[in-house]
């Protein structure tokens, strides 16, 4: 069975998940903002081998820490897409720009596209672009524990700002109405800050994306 964990890091609180297959214990990383040192004991605490680190964009509170904990650790870094080039390269200056240490540079291992898929022991996640919020955001979907791992593309009650540089309002609309709901209203979601939530609560509820 693949399970998982969620563990906010950095002053935005940015809901890093550890996912991990409970028979083997290999376990993968979403987006480890920040605060290693909390979130490697969290990992030890539940047993696990670390063995990945997977990416949905490239903001410096989902990809701050990626460049240690790769190099500590030797991991592999996947995704996010090739947008989100230009949000890595600017890493340092995000840094600087909300008062996080210096991020380490890191190039992804593999950039991920729409479509493909990423694996952990024996368990299967699908990838989709969802740009909108950054251009090259991904989101990681489970069908077997009906759960997707959305980064900032939606939240409860609302959705990812797209006033950044390369943000784009319809296009994340799009990318939540064409890419995430059909993984099915029982889908729960786990955003990038706040609360967990169902595709089909937010389709009932969420002012954004109501009725669509
Ligand atoms: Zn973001
Ligand atoms: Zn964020």
């Amino acid at each position: 069975m693949l399970r998982y964990h969620t563990h906010p890091v950095t002053a935005f609180a940015q809901n890093c998940s550890i996912v991990w297959d409970d028979q083997t214990k290999q376990a993968a990383v979403i987006d480890p903002g920040g605060d290693l040192p909390e979130l490697l004991a969290t990992i030890d605490r539940l047993g696990l081998k670390l063995e990945q680190i997977w990416l949905t964009h490239a903001h410096i509170d989902h990809a701050g820490g990626t460049g240690e904990l790769a190099r500590t650790r030797g991991l592999p870094i996947i995704g996010p897409h090739r947008g989100d080039q230009f949000w890595i390269d600017g890493l340092p200056q995000q840094s600087k720009m909300f008062g996080f240490p210096t991020a380490e540079p890191f190039t992804p291992t593999r950039w991920l596209e729409d479509g493909d898929t990423v694996t952990l022991g024996a368990h299967t996640l699908d990838v989709r672009h969802c740009p909108g919020h950054t251009p090259g955001h991904v989101v990681f979907h489970s069908p077997e524990m009906k759960r997707a791992f959305v980064g900032d593309v939606l939240f409860a009650g609302s959705i990812g700002r797209t006033d950044f540089p390369g943000g784009h309002h319809q296009t994340l609309i799009d990318s939540i109405t064409q890419r995430l709901w059909p993984m099915g209203d029982d889908t729960v979601f786990i955003p990038g800050h706040g609360p967990e939530s169902s595709f089909g609560e937010e389709r009932l509820g969420n002012p954004y994306v109501r009725g669509t």
